[in-house]
């Protein structure tokens, strides 16, 4: 599918090359060329043709003892030994002949200039150049910048954007819009021309890992039906200051040659990363970034190069990178909503077999969260299962065992847990499930198992949004502190002990409680004051303190105080519902895994 634009060779290949051809065709072929021309006879035929006035041009070779002459109108040659001869010259004489020392060397005058002259220039020529060029390879790129030579053994690829449209990216309506001005940009340049508009020289796609970036660029430029180059920011920099830069001016010029084209750069914070100026920083990435700033000021608008780059660090970047006139558009690509995900699952599945029973707005919503990129995994592995399990298409059963899969692993087959455990496990998981279905605003659970997975979890609760979430109040965040602290909780009520099954749910509960403390304002004493700033929005929602040590400790007592009272809320939830407690972890404890309906009757009976 790919059409490769080869790298352009450096000249040395083509000195080789004419050496080569030359070599043969001085050495082997000429020569033999010629020596397919002489006939050897005998010195009586000689003499014959002497006799006979039929010798044109001759040549006496004294020193390999032989004589070579031409016949009459000189169209043949012939050799011949020579034998003592006192009459040789007077026979000569009277057949007329010319006498001459270069009969060969006429065949070919072209041959020998070549031989004497141009051959050993042009191998000088290519010596010299080839050995420069190792020697500056050697001594790093900056040299041979430094002598003009450098050239980026960049590989810049145009692919074919393999027939992606955007019909094959699902959701993601609002970044479909938005590319959908610049394919009609590149259909039709001169309406925008006529009127003056200037479209965006560089796209910015920014949104989490796997939300389907690439496969927008793509889609632009199949919509468009134009080249697509693409690079990833790494593919940059380089051990050498300049070969960077130097890529980046190859990458441009391929691209403006073949204008209109869309050039799109993955990941570029690798190059985009903002000049600090802080010691020991990356020069060559900072060259990088200024050829690519020159580039893209370099060319003028409505030329038919569209830069899109996509990044998920996009408070990284540059500011200069940024700035109208260069990246001058922003398209968040975020994680797709219900439907999103319910279109997702669809276009994915026109690949696999699917039974009928099948219900996508059922796998979208148990699948919340999940980015484009997992969803088509658990189309995959769901098609996995059913071959696994000698079926010929998958179903309902297959996709709900996926999306387990993708979020915490493979059944552990051989895990054993005592008996013991088993039922702490039971107790810990409806611990959670009761304390979120006894709190009206809790999502509904959608399935409890004490299977143990590949991940580590020895069991789960899955909860099941209904429809999309956008706003979270304060009570619903409480509510899911709660919950989290539910599975401690259990164990506390009917053990009266604690176990180390509960740290994912610790850790869970005290990043939401800190979030709401510092940043979603919903602390007494903080008022709208965020203590905290997100630092990486897309890949994991990292954050710093922005606040005094004294702060902080009193954040630390507020965040204490505020698991502390949910986790007494859980307690008392379970306490006053001991019996169905009981019943239900009994349940699990025989089934192992049961549905959130099954739970529901068992609590509702
Ligand atoms: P990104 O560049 O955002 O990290 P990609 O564009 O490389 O993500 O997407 C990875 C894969 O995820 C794609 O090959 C595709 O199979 C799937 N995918 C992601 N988003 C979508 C979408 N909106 N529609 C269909 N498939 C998607």
């Amino acid at each position: 599918m790919q059409e490769v634009k080869k790298p352009k060779k450096p000249l040395i290949y083509y000195y080789v090359i004419v050496l080569v051809v030359l070599m043969i065709f001085n050495f082997l072929l000429m020569p033999w060329a010629a020596e397919q021309r002489i006939t050897e006879v005998g010195y009586d035929r000689f003499i014959e043709m002497t006799e006979e006035k039929d010798i044109g041009q001759v040549e006496i070779n004294q020193e390999d003892n032989e004589i070579v002459f031409t016949d009459k109108e000189g169209s043949a040659i012939y050799k011949t030994g020579m034998v003592e001869d006192p009459d040789l010259t007077q026979r000569l004489y009277d057949s007329g002949a010319k006498f001459s020392g270069q009969i060969l060397e006429q065949m070919s005058p072209i041959l020998s200039i070549l031989l004497s002259w141009i051959l050993p220039v042009v191998i000088f020529i290519a010596i010299g150049q080839y050995m420069s060029r190792k020697l500056m390879k050697k001594a790093g790129g900056q040299n041979s910048m430094i002598f003009g030579t450098g050239r980026s053994n960049a590989k810049v690829y145009v692919k074919s954007s393999e027939g992606i449209k955007f019909t094959d990216v699902a959701g993601e309506d609002e970044a479909k819009e938005s590319l959908a001005e610049i394919v009609d940009y590149l259909h039709n340049p001169g309406k925008y021309r006529e009127v003056g508009a200037a479209v965006p020289k560089g796209i910015l796609l920014v949104g989490p890992p796997g939300t389907g970036k690439t496969m927008l660029a793509k889609a632009v430029a199949g919509e468009a039906n134009v080249p697509f180059f693409s690079m990833s920011g790494s593919e940059f920099v380089e051990m050498f200051v300049g070969m960077g830069a130097s890529k980046v001016r190859d990458l441009f010029k391929q691209a403006k040659e073949k204008a209109p084209c869309i050039v799109f750069i993955d990941e570029i914070d690798a190059i985009g990363q903002k000049r600090d100026g802080r010691a020991g920083g990356n020069d060559e990435r900072e060259q990088t970034l200024n050829q690519l700033l020159t580039e893209m000021d370099g060319f003028e608008t409505n030329n038919g190069v569209i830069i899109l780059a996509a990044t998920n660090r996009p408070e990284s970047l540059d500011p200069a990178l940024t700035r109208p006139g260069r990246f001058d558009r922003r398209v968040p690509v975020e994680l797709p909503d219900l439907k999103g995900r319910e279109e997702i699952l669809k276009v994915h599945a026109k690949k696999v077999k699917l039974d009928e029973s099948v219900d996508f707005a059922g796998i979208a919503r148990m699948a919340s969260g999940a980015s484009g990129a997992e969803l088509a995994n658990i189309i995959n592995e769901a098609a996995l299962r059913a071959v696994r399990e000698n079926r010929r298409f998958v179903t309902q059963a297959d996709l709900e065992e996926s999306i387990e899969v993708v979020i915490a692993g493979y059944q552990k087959k051989n895990a054993i847990l005592t008996d013991q455990e088993k039922k702490v496990v039971a107790y810990h998981e409806i611990g959670h499930a009761l304390v979120a279905a006894k709190q009206s605003n809790s999502a509904p659970v959608q399935k409890i198992t004490i299977v143990p997975r590949t991940s580590g979890a020895l069991g789960y609760t899955m909860q099941v949004e209904e429809g999309n979430h956008y706003l979270m109040s304060q009570e619903e965040l409480e509510n899911k502190i709660a919950t989290l602290t539910g599975g401690r909780a259990a164990e506390e009520l009917v053990f009266n002990s604690a176990s180390t099954g509960a740290s994912n749910d610790i850790e869970q509960a005290t990043k939401l409680a800190r979030s709401m403390i510092t940043r979603y304002g919903m602390s007494r004493d903080f008022d709208m004051v965020a203590m905290e700033t997100v630092t990486n929005q897309y890949l994991g929602g990292d954050t710093s303190l922005s606040c005094s040590a004294e702060t902080q400790t009193e954040i630390d007592r507020q965040v204490v105080e505020l698991v502390k009272k949910q986790h007494e809320k859980a307690s008392k939830i379970l306490a006053e519902n001991r019996t169905k407690l009981d019943e239900l972890a009994d349940y699990l404890y025989e089934k192992e895994t049961i549905t959130g309906e099954e739970f529901m009757q068992i609590l509702n009976a």
